[in-house]
């Protein structure tokens, strides 16, 4: 897991405009100008400058392929509640769009801090957030994000309470928005100071286990390259490694251990549209045996959350799944 690495305000912009060409750079600077110099005099518990915090949020936000009014409004999200700055200034050297939603979300995390342990009344004050704009939570899901991910620094009392919080409250909406490697990246991040012992261990061995496994992947992975090359159809095809919150959830509830789990390393195919997805599947069903049963089409019947995609296993070559 990646803990908070060194951001600057040029990565920032560069991922964003490589996610969003619409991005208007000049706007982000200025924001980044006025929130370092806010929060000048402030250091996280990490002892880094505060400027850090934002800015990470910002290039997780940026990554998503967020707008320019997102971005700013993260690069200022602690300004109100952490600096004298109001929504007024905010309003006038960055327009109403990025002062609301920077009011919106320093609403929510004051709400947070006093009813932390309400979830159902924070679950209530999500939603209604939500609905007004949803810029708002998703802004709220990248700060808690960097926030877990610098636990380290914090008591352990307060790095379960987060991490708890995290689990029973953010990781829903992450799901109930589809936002899959969001809910993956805050489960994660909770698991490892909620059970760090099984957390160190399943990380160990999943590491062991893509090792062992790495050539006969990369083998699998390059001939369905070669075959969707061949029939000229454009896709991203990655290995994909099972989290660890999910493997451990499986262990429990299972009862199993982790090298009886089939699906701990998948190639996942992204592709532009449904015929794609289609065209895809029947190439796939030719060179390799499916597994009778594994067939789960989310794309003619998506999941609540708009998730769609098609899952299969695969007989491989040697023993493994594909
Ligand atoms: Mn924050």
């Amino acid at each position: 897991m990646s803990n908070t690495k060194d951001i600057n305000i040029k990565d920032v912009i560069s991922i964003a405009k490589f996610r969003n060409k619409n991005i208007n750079k000049n706007k982000i600077v200025s924001a980044y100008e006025y929130a370092s110099f806010m929060h000048k005099d402030q250091k996280r518990k990490s002892g880094e400058a505060y400027i850090i915090h934002p800015l990470n949020v910002a290039y997780i936000l940026a990554g998503l392929g967020l707008d320019t009014t997102t971005i700013c409004a993260a690069i200022l999200h602690d300004v109100v509640e952490d600096t004298d700055a109001t929504y007024e200034d905010i309003n006038n050297k960055f327009g109403k769009d990025v002062a609301e939603l920077v009011e919106g979300v320093t609403k929510l995390s004051i709400l947070f801090k006093t009813v932390e342990e309400r979830q159902a009344e924070n679950y209530k004050k999500m939603f209604i957030a939500m609905e007004k704009d949803i810029r708002v939570i998703i802004l709220k899901l990248a700060d808690r994000l960097h926030n877990v991910r610098t636990l380290e620094y914090l008591k352990r009392d307060r790095q379960i309470a987060i991490s708890r919080e995290t689990i029973e409250l953010y990781v829903p909406i992450a799901h109930k928005l589809g936002m899959y490697d969001m809910k993956m990246k805050l489960q994660d991040g909770a698991f490892k100071y909620l059970y760090p012992e099984d957390y160190k261990n399943i990380k160990t061995e999943l590491k062991e286990r893509l090792y062992e496994n790495l050539t006969y992947l990369e083998k699998t992975r390059k001939r369905i390259i070669l075959e969707l090359n061949r029939q000229r159809i454009f896709a991203n095809v990655k290995i994909e490694t099972k989290h660890l919150f999910n493997i451990y959830k499986k262990i429990i509830e299972k009862n199993i251990k982790l090298n009886e789990i089939k699906d701990l390393f998948s190639i996942k195919i992204v592709t532009k549209g449904k015929a794609e997805c289609y065209r895809i599947l029947g190439i796939l069903n030719t060179i390799y045996n499916i597994i009778p049963g594994s067939f789960k089409d989310y794309i003619a019947t998506p999941r609540n959350n708009m998730y769609q995609a098609i899952h299969e296993i695969l007989l491989g070559e040697n023993r493994s799944y594909v």
